[in-house]
């Protein structure tokens, strides 16, 4: 378990149970790899490896091959840093923030170049250490949120000396719609990325998220990033069943009870129960990744049986409907599944109205966290 909580706290004492099956994990990063062979696959592990814990996954993913690891932030590539062996990179697909280029450069952080200012401010550090710096440099190709402009890359073109003293390891830019594989999108990034490989020629490409390598080899380039496919989450509908669920939660009651007819249930009183029914209340809630939006839509499971949430989620419990099961089935402590074979974590996304990705990097440390 975590050591960061409850190290002396009996495990079965704890609100729930994450387990992460670092197995499943490195069968993804394998399966991905396979695909887009020749070309490489990196791992995107920002965001604590989206929930999952750094600690565990970059050391996994580096025995299993993987040698390039891409980050959001600087304070994330240091975090990072202590599990991977020298020979790993470390890219920050932010770049950087004034005042953060020296600890970069000393840490031999790679900056992803977003902006002509970010080029700038990596140009002055090189030269004011006198030495080359890696960069990779990424481009708007449609999305329109982070990386150079059309012009920037025409002033650019235009003026290769704004590149002295960095050595460009990829171009790169980032699909919009790459989970949906008809969406048009993708095919105009991809011809407006053909345009930028021929303005800046032989330079290596860094191209598709997971949804991407799932599309053709055009979107994978030399590197692809894929994120959520490695921690089990659905990346594309092509995907099929190649990815393995990685992220299973089972959370314990604290309490059952028995409510007739007209009684109201939870916070607001919104839910009436329209008979007599039996309750259970579980302890996680909003401030345990299971978003607010699952208010009477989402379900636990006990076995295969459903137990649909009824009333609103609090911020450290929920009340679930356990009518169907046998009186006595759930007691004080008893296990009841919210993300496992019965429902998977985009069942649970989709209930709540959200994506697998925003579910995965909320669920937070409250719980017992097991690898296997
Ligand atoms: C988060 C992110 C990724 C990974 O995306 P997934 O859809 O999770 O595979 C790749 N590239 C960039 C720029 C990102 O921000």
């Amino acid at each position: 378990m975590d050591m960061s909580i409850g190290e002396n706290i009996c495990a079965d004492a704890l609100s729930g149970r994450l387990v992460m099956d670092l197995k499943a994990l490195v069968d993804n990063y394998s399966t991905l790899a396979k695909r887009v062979h020749p070309a490489e696959a990196s791992a995107v592990v920002k965001a604590d490896a989206y929930g999952l814990g750094v600690a565990h996954v970059a050391p996994a993913l580096f025995a299993a091959g993987c040698r390039k690891f891409f980050v959001a932030h600087l304070q994330e590539a240091a975090k990072l840093k202590p599990y991977l062996a020298q020979e790993a990179s470390i890219f920050i697909l932010n770049g950087l923030l004034p005042g953060g280029e020296n600890f970069a450069a000393a840490h031999g952080f790679v900056p992803v170049l977003n902006s002509l200012e970010q080029i700038a401010n990596w140009q002055h550090t090189a030269q004011s250490l006198g030495k080359t710096l890696p960069a990779i440099l990424q481009f708007d190709t449609g999305m329109s949120r982070i990386g150079l402009s059309p012009q920037e890359r025409d002033v650019l073109a235009q003026n290769p000396a704004l590149l002295s003293d960095l050595d460009v390891l990829y171009l790169m830019s980032h699909l919009a719609s790459a989970d949906e594989s008809e969406n048009p999108q993708n095919e105009s990034q991809c011809a407006v990325m053909r345009d930028i490989l021929a303005q800046f020629p032989g330079i290596p490409l860094c191209f598709g998220n997971s949804g991407g390598i799932f599309l053709d080899t055009r979107f994978h380039g030399d590197l692809v990033r894929p994120g959520i496919a490695l921690y089990g989450g659905v990346p594309s509908d092509r995907s099929g069943d190649a990815i393995k669920p990685v992220v299973s939660l089972s959370v314990r009651v604290v309490q059952t009870r028995s409510v007739s007819a007209g009684t109201r249930i939870g916070y607001g009183g919104t839910y009436i129960a329209a008979q007599d029914m039996r309750l259970a209340t579980i302890a996680a809630g909003y401030a345990d990744g299971l978003p607010r939006s699952l208010s009477d839509k989402g379900a636990a499971y006990f076995g295969d049986k459903r137990l649909p949430i009824v009333g609103r989620v609090s911020m450290d419990s929920m009340t679930i409907d356990i009518s169907a099961l046998p009186e006595g089935t759930l007691t004080l402590g008893s296990l009841v599944e919210v993300i496992g074979p019965h429902q998977t974590l985009e069942e649970v996304a989709n209930a709540a109205g959200t994506i697998s990705w925003e579910i995965l990097t909320s669920l937070r440390h409250r719980y017992d966290r097991q690898y296997i």
